[in-house]
């Protein structure tokens, strides 16, 4: 075997596997004399567009050293009065509902609570897989999410590729999704779910369609999607039928008849400079659910200028949106889920209490499959056996393995969300939710402060 340096993309599997632990990673001498304008990358870019004239594609979510805000708020705890809670000893809730709520509790003349609540998603803990299609991720790495998903009792999205018949048994886990291509979409696939998400855009590429190259459409994946072999999946940029929010409010009710109004229906969005108003238009289209994914949000591929400056943070599009639903007397009519870099059980309680009902992971559930973030996903030669389509990679990712690996994983975050709601004096997500008197800003000016809604630390 011979090996060709040129060709390493920094995957680390050799060095994950190596068996007498000989082999080591570091920063070639070979680079070029950057600047603080002129980068290695910016660098590197020119050259391959000088050679191609095309335009540039990227993937996982946005490496750009922007601010990330998670990493600037700051959790409260319990001293003295309102002691911590115990999360070993006493109950605490994880379990959340998402869904429409009604505005307050009736009960019947016998005291009855009357339940006229519309469908809803139930999870364990607030976490659910977010959107990776059959066809950008392998067999494999959906046959882990599922089934970690089922023994965790949360949810994963089967993205816009379809759902493979073999995973039909796992529907009551199952977020389907409806996106722009409607690839795989059919009466019996949108009754499969637990719910049914409409896909209007994407953190890592807002405003813009999605394209899985015909060298890709093969076998299951062409079966799964309902289109034929070698053609190219293209998914327009916009719903060629909807424009405005009534024409989104009749997909939404197309859905909900098609399923008999027992699946509650998700419209997912890109965080975008105006994404206050828009989630008031959407809250009112009958969607019972809206989930924003922030600009650092990862995919299997997108075009790199779009990846890397289009969007916003999620932490400020979901403070200001949760905001504005209060504002507007309408919060109870929609559920919230925030996606696009939660990376820890910390982030998740603070996108919690800055208004969110759940998380989207999407990266951090792959870094547990083995990912090792190489960034190049759009290749389609994934080391991991997770973004690839080829047999002799996909064979690398264990399912048993790497829903064993997701369910460590899901376990741990939710022992530390109990500590650190326990820490804070709060035995409920439902108590923490929009709860920002437990948040604390450090080093954020005060226009920062005064859109996510909380003060600065020492305050
Ligand atoms: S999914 Fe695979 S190709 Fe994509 S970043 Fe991770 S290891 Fe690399």
């Amino acid at each position: 075997m011979k090996s060709d340096e040129s060709k390493c993309v920094n995957c680390q599997r050799c060095v994950s596997l190596c068996p007498t632990r000989a082999l080591k990673i570091v920063k070639s001498d070979c680079i070029l004399r950057e600047n603080c304008n002129w980068q290695n990358d910016t660098i590197r870019e020119v050259y391959k567009q000088a050679n191609s004239g095309g335009v540039l594609l990227s993937s996982m979510g946005n490496p750009k050293p922007m601010p990330v805000y998670w990493d600037k708020m700051l959790i409260n705890a319990s001293q003295v009065t309102n002691p911590p809670i115990d999360p070993l000893r006493e109950p605490m809730e994880t379990k959340v509902f998402l869904g429409k709520k009604p505005e307050r509790i009736e009960r019947d003349k016998s005291g009855n609570l009357i339940n006229n609540l519309p469908a809803q998603i139930e999870l364990t803990m607030p976490v659910m897989f977010s959107a990776m299609s059959y066809g950008s991720i392998s067999y494999n790495a959906h046959a882990s999410l599922a089934r970690a998903a089922e023994e965790l009792g949360i949810i994963y999205n089967t993205g816009e590729g379809g759902l493979h018949e073999d995973f039909y048994k796992f529907g009551k886990n199952t977020i389907v999704q409806v996106a722009s291509g409607r690839f795989g979409v059919y009466e019996n696939y949108l009754n499969a779910g637990a719910a049914i998400e409409i896909k209007m855009g994407q953190g890592a590429k807002p405003g813009i369609g999605g394209h899985l190259p015909g060298e890709k459409i093969v076998g299951d994946i062409s079966r799964t999607r309902m289109i034929p072999e070698g053609s190219d999946a293209i998914s327009p940029a916009p719903h060629h039928d909807i424009y405005s929010i009534e024409d989104l409010r009749q997909l939404v009710f197309s859905l909900k008849e098609a399923t008999r109004y027992k699946k509650p229906i998700i419209v997912k969005v890109a965080a975008v400079h105006n994404i206050a108003a828009i989630a008031s238009g959407i809250a009112r289209s009958g969607a019972d659910i809206i989930a924003i994914d922030g600009f650092r949000g990862g995919t299997g591929a997108a075009p790199t200028r779009i990846r890397d400056n289009v969007g916003i943070p999620i932490e400020l599009a979901l403070a200001s949106v949760d905001k504005r639903l209060r504002d507007e007397g309408i919060r109870n009519n929609v559920s919230l889920v925030a996606g696009g870099s939660i990376r820890s059980a910390a982030d998740v309680v603070k996108a919690i209490a800055l208004g969110a009902d759940a998380c989207y992971i999407a990266t951090a559930a792959l870094l547990a499959l083995g990912c090792h973030l190489c960034r190049t996903c759009q290749s389609g030669k994934c080391n991991w056996g997770i973004a690839t389509q080829k047999p002799e990679l996909i064979k690398r990712l264990n399912p048993d393995i790497g829903s064993r690996r997701l369910v460590n994983l899901m376990t741990a975050w939710k022992h530390e969300i109990k500590e650190i709601m326990g820490g804070m004096g709060i035995n409920s997500i439902e108590a923490l939710k929009g709860n920002r008197l437990m948040l604390r800003g450090v080093g954020l000016n005060e226009k920062e402060l005064e859109i996510l809604g909380i003060s600065h630390a020492g305050e």
